[in-house]
C-alpha cells in the first residue's frame, strides 16, 4: 500500500513488541478496505511508555493498542477510559480525541465473547456455570464479560488461591468462587464452559496438565493461548467430543473497536482473515 500525506497512522507499543501479530492484522484490513493508513509495530520501553503515548497526539496518531507490559500504566496515564476499561483496571486501545486527549478502553473481554458466539452459534451462557483456569490480567476481562453476558456462576481456578480469591472478591463474590488445581475434578462436572486463561500450553511455557475426564461432552472448552493454534488442551478436548474454540480469534475480535475508530470501517472476522494471522503458529 502506498501512503499518501494525509494516511491515518495507528500501531502497537510494547516490549517487546516483534512477536505481535497485530501489524499483520491490522496491515490485512487496511488493504482489504483499500484504506490509506498504517498500523506500526512500536518498541517501547517501560521506562519511555509514558513519553511514547503522549507523543500520539504530537504525531498524528488516530492511537494504538498497548500490550504487555504497559496495559496498567496505560490505565493509569489516559485521560478518560471507557466503563470496561474501569471495570478491568487495564487499557489495551488508545483513541486520540480531539485537542489530543487520550481515550482507553479494553477490548480483551469483549474479543473472548465475540469469538465464543462466533465459534459457539448455539452456546447458552445462562445454561451452565463456567470453570477458568488462570486468575491474572485476562482472567479479569473474561471473567467480568462473561458475567454480563449471563453466566449464573464462574469458578477460579488458579495455582495461587489467594489471587483467584482475590479476584472473586474484587467482582462479584455472590456468583464468583474461588479453588484450588486439586478441586478440579469435582468442579469439571458441573461446568458448561472451561476456559483456560493461564499461560500454561504457550510455546516455551510449561505444559497445561489436567484430565478431562470429569467434563460433561456438552460442554465447550476454549483456551486464551494460541500459540501453538491447537493447544494440548483443545487437542485433547476435541478428541473427547467437546465443542472447542482457539484463542486466536480473540486477538482477532479485539482488535475490531480499535480498527473501527482509527481508520472507520467495522472489519470482518474471516476464516480468511483467521488463516492469515495464524500462518506460522
Ligand atoms: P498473567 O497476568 O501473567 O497471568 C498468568 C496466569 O497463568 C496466572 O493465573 C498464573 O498463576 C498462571 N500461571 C503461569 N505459570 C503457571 C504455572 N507454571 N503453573 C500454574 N499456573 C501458572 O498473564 P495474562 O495477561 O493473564 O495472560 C495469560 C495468557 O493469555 C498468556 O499466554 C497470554 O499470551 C494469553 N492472552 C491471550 C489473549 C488473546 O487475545 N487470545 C489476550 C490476552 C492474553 P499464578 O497467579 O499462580 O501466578
Amino acid at each position: 500500500m502506498i501512503l499518501s500525506g494525509k494516511a491515518k497512522l495507528a500501531g502497537v507499543m510494547g516490549w517487546p513488541v516483534s512477536h505481535s501479530r497485530s501489524p499483520r492484522l491490522h496491515g490485512y484490513w487496511l488493504d482489504h478496505y483499500g484504506i490509506d493508513g498504517a498500523y506500526l509495530p512500536l518498541a517501547v520501553a517501560p521506562a519511555r511508555f509514558e513519553q511514547a503515548l503522549r507523543a500520539l497526539p504530537v504525531l498524528g496518531f488516530r492511537g494504538a493498542n498497548v500490550t504487555i507490559p504497559h496495559k496498567e500504566e496505560a490505565f493509569r496515564l489516559v485521560d478518560h477510559r471507557t466503563t470496561r476499561a474501569e471495570q478491568m483496571g487495564a487499557v489495551n486501545t488508545v483513541v486520540v480525541q480531539e485537542e489530543g486527549l487520550l481515550l482507553g478502553d479494553n477490548t480483551d473481554g469483549f474479543g473472548f465473547i465475540e469469538n465464543l458466539r462466533a465459534g459457539l452459534p448455539d452456546w447458552q451462557p445462562e445454561a451452565a456455570q463456567a470453570v477458568i483456569l488462570g486468575a491474572g490480567g485476562a482472567a479479569r476481562g473474561i471473567c467480568v464479560s462473561l458475567l454480563e453476558v449471563g453466566v449464573p456462576r464462574l469458578v477460579i481456578v488458579n495455582r495461587t488461591l489467594d489471587r483467584a480469591q482475590a479476584l472473586a472478591e474484587s467482582l462479584d463474590p455472590g456468583r464468583i468462587g474461588a479453588a484450588a488445581w486439586s478441586a478440579l475434578p469435582d468442579l469439571l462436572p458441573e461446568a458448561g464452559l472451561l476456559v483456560n486463561t493461564t499461560s500454561l500450553g504457550m510455546a516455551g511455557q510449561p505444559p497445561l496438565e489436567i484430565d478431562l475426564a470429569p467434563l460433561p461432552l456438552s460442554a465447550a472448552v476454549t483456551d486464551i493461548v494460541y500459540a501453538p493454534l491447537m493447544t494440548a488442551l483443545l487437542r485433547q478436548a476435541q478428541f473427547r467430543g467437546h465443542a472447542v474454540v482457539d484463542g486466536l480469534g480473540m486477538l482477532l475480535h479485539q482488535a475490531r473497536p480499535g480498527f473501527q475508530a482509527w481508520f472507520g470501517p467495522d472489519p470482518a472476522v474471516t476464516a480468511e482473515l483467521h488463516a492469515f494471522v495464524a500462518e506460522g503458529l
